[in-house]
C-alpha cells in the first residue's frame, strides 16, 4: 500500500522518498559533547536521521544544544513519562518516538496535542518485549497492539505517524510488517530489534529488513547492532545498495579466487578498492559505476565486459575492459596506472 509522507527535519519518510538510513546514539544524551561527537561521526558515515534516548529532563534539554552543533534531524526516544516528550519537543526534537505500551493514553494525548502544534511526526514504536502477549501468534499480537494505538492517534485527529513493529525474530518481524502494510498507509520504520552483534546479528537484519524491502515494504530502516552507530549506518547502506535501491559507493564485483588464478587478485582488489573509494570522494560519479575485478578467463571477460570498467586476469597479466570493449592487455605492474587513468576518464564524462 502506498504510504503517506511525513517530514522529519529536512528528511522525508514515505511517499516517493528514498528509504532513509537511521541509527541511535549510544551515550547519555545529557553528555552533550560526547553526543555531538557521536552524531558528527554518524553524519560522516552518511546517517540521515538520529535518535537519542531521553531518560530525564536534562536529556530533553540537551536536544536544543545538540541541534545547534549538528545537522541531522533528531528523534527523541521516550518511554514511561510523557512529560519527557513534551520537554523534548520544546527543546526542538524533530520527531518523537513513543512506545504506546508504556505510556498511558492521557499522556499520549498531551504528546499528540503538542506534536500537532509543532508540526512534528510521532513514531508509534512497538517492541515484542513490551506488548501484551496472548500466546497465540506474536506477529498478530504486535499488529493488534499497533492498530489500537493507531486508532487512538486517529481519534485524536493525528495522522503524522510512522509505525514500527520490532521483534528479535526474523520470521515474526516479517509477518508483522506484511500484516500492518495491508492495514494502514502510514510509513513503516523497519528493523530487527536487539539483533545482537557479529555475523548472526548482521544476517538477521539483512534478511528481516531485506525481504521486506524487496516486497516494497518499508520507508526508513535502522539496523540494531551491539556495535557503533556508524556500523549500523553502514549495514543499512549495504542492505539498500545490495537491493539496488540506493547507491552509496561503486558496485565492485570480484571473484572469490580459486586455483585457476594466476595473478595476485586478493592484493590487487584490496589496493584497488581502497583507491577506488578514495578517488570516488573526488569524483562522485565513480559511485555510479559497476567495476569488475576478476581472476581468470572463466568468468572474468564476461563480468568485465558487462561492467562499466573491469579487469580480467590471465597469466601474470590483466585485460582491461571499458564499457564492454577491450582497451589493452597489461602486466600486473602496469594495470593499476591504466585502470585509474580510465576510471577518471569515465568519471569526467
Ligand atoms: S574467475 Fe577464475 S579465478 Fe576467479 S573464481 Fe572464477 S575460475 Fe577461479
Amino acid at each position: 500500500m502506498k504510504k503517506r509522507c511525513v517530514k522529519v527535519g529536512n528528511v522525508f519518510i514515505g511517499g516517493d522518498a528514498p528509504v532513509s538510513v537511521q541509527t541511535m546514539t549510544k551515550v547519555s544524551t545529557s553528555n552533550v559533547p560526547l553526543v555531538i561527537k557521536q552524531i558528527k561521526k554518524i553524519e560522516q558515515a552518511g546517517g540521515e536521521i538520529v535518535r537519542v534516548a531521553v531518560l530525564d529532563k536534562n536529556d530533553a534539554q540537551a536536544i536544543s544544544k545538540i541541534k545547534k552543533e549538528t545537522v541531522l534531524p533528531i528523534v527523541a526516544d521516550i518511554h514511561y513519562d510523557h512529560n519527557l516528550a513534551l520537554y523534548s519537543i520544546e527543546s526542538g526534537a524533530d520527531k518523537i518516538r513513543v512506545n504506546p505500551s508504556n505510556i498511558p493514553q492521557k499522556g499520549l494525548g498531551l504528546i499528540i496535542k503538542m506534536a500537532r502544534e509543532k508540526k512534528i511526526p510521532v513514531r508509534i514504536g512497538l517492541n515484542s518485549g513490551s506488548i501484551k502477549i496472548t500466546g497465540k501468534k506474536l506477529s498478530t499480537d504486535i499488529v493488534n497492539a499497533a492498530m489500537d494505538a493507531i486508532k487512538f492517534f486517529e481519534d485524536n485527529d493525528f495522522f503524522d505517524i510512522v509505525i514500527s513493529l520490532k521483534t528479535p525474530y526474523v520470521r515474526e518481524t516479517i509477518e508483522a510488517y506484511r500484516l500492518i502494510n495491508e492495514q494502514c498507509d502510514y510509513p513503516l520504520h523497519l528493523g530487527i530489534t536487539e539483533a545482537g552483534s557479529g555475523d548472526l546479528a548482521f544476517a538477521k537484519s539483512i534478511l528481516g529488513i531485506g525481504v521486506l524491502l524487496l516486497e516494497g515494504i518499508g520507508n526508513t530502516i535502522r539496523v540494531s547492532l551491539t556495535e557503533t552507530p556508524e556500523r549500523e549506518i553502514r549495514a543499512g547502506q549495504v542492505i539498500l545498495q545490495s537491493l539496488g535501491m540506493r547507491r552509496f559507493e561503486p558496485e565492485i564485483i570480484s571473484c572469490p579466487v580459486c586455483g585457476r588464478c594466476q595473478v595476485p587478485l586478493k592484493e590487487i582488489l584490496r589496493k584497488f578498492r581502497k583507491k577506488i573509494l578514495l578517488t570516488a570522494k573526488r569524483y562522485p560519479a565513480i559511485n555510479n559505476l559497476t567495476i569488475a575485478i576478476m581472476g581468470c578467463s572463466v568468468n572474468g571477460p564476461g563480468e568485465a565486459k558487462q561492467a562499466d570498467i573491469g579487469i580480467a586476469g590471465g597469466k601474470d597479466r590483466f585485460v582491461l575492459f571499458v564499457k564492454g570493449h577491450i582497451t589493452g592487455s597489461y602486466s600486473v605492474n602496469e594495470i593499476e596506472k591504466k585502470f585509474f587513468e580510465k576510471i577518471k576518464e569515465i568519471a569526467n564524462g
